[in-house]
């Protein structure tokens, strides 16, 4: 008998321990005595806890075998779930946001011929006829005709569509917003709104049109958005000394968008670390914990799931996953204006990080392909971690393109406090 390594633990008073498995979600809040006993002095002889605790998976006969349960879960999850294609209409964009992580691809839109030649590489690619396109970019709606180019031949090939838009919003309009609502089943926007007024403005630095009118321009097309029943999720983007001010723009827009229908609108923070980092991945921030809180406080995230466990678990970044994230999976890639083939976008300007193009197919053989979606758990000091099922090793594009390999571990030092935060929300303490 032994202890599993993935359990992480918080004093939640003088007497009591909550110990959380973080392989399979188990919780238990032991009398600091019998924790102390059984995990400190391994000493396995009180019955009736030991077997309470061996049924929660805290402890275990054969401490290998979690890891080897942990690899088939990352092997399976590598292709299945929902078919997900990025594809970047354009690398162009009307904006010049500082922090772009883009900053310094080519420019350039996506052609006919490789538009058509994407469609053809999905149709071998995605085996299923229901898939969704995250149209992305530079700015996708910049080059909306290769938009219209790539649904209708996919339509017409029988493909079920589902869209969502990452835009700068400023160039959504009603006929924008009517070919996507005819041709695919779901339309979702995200916009990014940084800052307010004319400060807005100045952090996009746009190319066609004024600081003093960018603010309302983009505004407006997020009531033409909620207007048309369209699901909308603004981000807010902050440098982490900066969430104080990001708190005011949210409530600023808050109170602007304050009739959506909260079903379908969102408006989230989101840290810029300026490592480029994954700005999907709240990881990444100094001010993680403040972050939550007010993401809990505003109802952020609420009722993702079922039950209310799961959804703390969730919004507190305490679930277990079957990848680091959503590009630990085959069926999600990236596609660029050029036609190359990437597992993540962060990749998108670095051509030695391309797994293929959509004229020749994605080349398995590529050392990169191999590395990216490898299921085994490569690092050792990731083996034993407590928190491998939640991190699963952590961003991978912040190993290869930015070599902060121990930035991804930051977020075990703060994985007590979110344990803590956890069970007071649960249980309203
Ligand atoms: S990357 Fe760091 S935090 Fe993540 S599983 Fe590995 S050791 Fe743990
Ligand atoms: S590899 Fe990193 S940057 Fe790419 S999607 Fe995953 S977390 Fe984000």
């Amino acid at each position: 008998m032994t202890q599993s390594k993935y359990i992480s633990l918080v004093e939640i008073d003088n007497n009591n321990i909550l110990l959380y498995s973080t392989f399979n979600t188990s919780l238990i809040v032991l009398p600091k005595q019998i924790y102390e006993s059984i995990f400190v002095q391994q000493c396995y002889e009180n019955d009736e806890y030991v077997s309470q605790l061996k049924s929660l998976g805290f402890l275990v006969e054969d401490d290998t075998a979690q890891l080897k349960q942990i690899e088939s879960i990352r092997k399976q999850n590598l292709s299945s779930g929902e078919q997900v294609v990025n594809i970047f209409s354009t690398n162009n964009c009307n904006a010049r946001c500082y922090y772009c992580f883009e900053n310094g691809i080519d420019m350039v839109d996506m052609s006919e011929q490789t538009a058509d030649a994407t469609v053809e590489f999905i149709k071998e690619y995605y085996p299923q006829k229901k898939l969704k396109i995250i149209w992305f970019g530079g700015e996708p709606l910049y080059n909306f005709s290769t938009i219209i180019r790539i649904t209708k031949a996919l339509k017409e090939a029988g493909y079920l569509l589902s869209c969502h838009v990452t835009t700068n919003g400023s160039l959504v309009s009603q006929e924008i917003i009517d070919f996507l609502s005819l041709n695919y089943d779901r339309v979702s926007f995200q916009v990014t709104i940084d800052e307010l007024g004319n400060d807005y403005g100045k952090i996009k630095r746009y190319i066609d049109c004024d600081v003093q009118i960018a603010f309302e321009r983009t505004i407006n097309a997020c009531h033409l958005l909620i207007r048309n029943s369209i699901i909308l999720s603004i981000r807010v983007n902050y440098l982490d000394k900066q969430i104080e001010a990001a708190k005011k723009v949210f409530m600023s827009l808050y109170d602007t968008f304050s009739y959506a229908d909260k079903e379908k609108f969102l408006i989230y923070l989101a840290p810029l670390t300026l490592l480029e980092s994954c700005q999907g991945c709240p990881d990444s921030s100094n001010h993680l914990l403040e972050l939550l809180r007010f993401h809990y406080e505003k109802g952020v995230y609420k009722n993702i799931r079922s039950n209310k466990c799961d959804d703390l678990l969730s919004l507190f970044n305490l679930m277990p996953k079957g990848g680091a994230c959503r590009a630990a999976n085959k069926m999600h890639i990236t596609i660029t204006a050029e036609g190359k083939i990437f597992p993540c976008n962060r990749y998108a300007k670095y051509n030695n990080y391309s797994i293929g193009d959509v004229l020749t197919g994605i080349n398995k053989n590529n050392s990169f392909y191999k590395f990216f979606y490898n299921w085994q758990v490569v690092e050792e000091k990731c083996k034993t971690c407590s928190i491998l099922p939640i991190c699963q090793g952590g961003c991978k594009a912040l190993k290869t393109l930015y070599k902060k390999k121990d930035f991804v571990c930051q977020r075990k030092d703060i994985q007590s406090d979110l344990l803590r935060m956890f069970y007071t929300k649960l249980f309203n303490k």
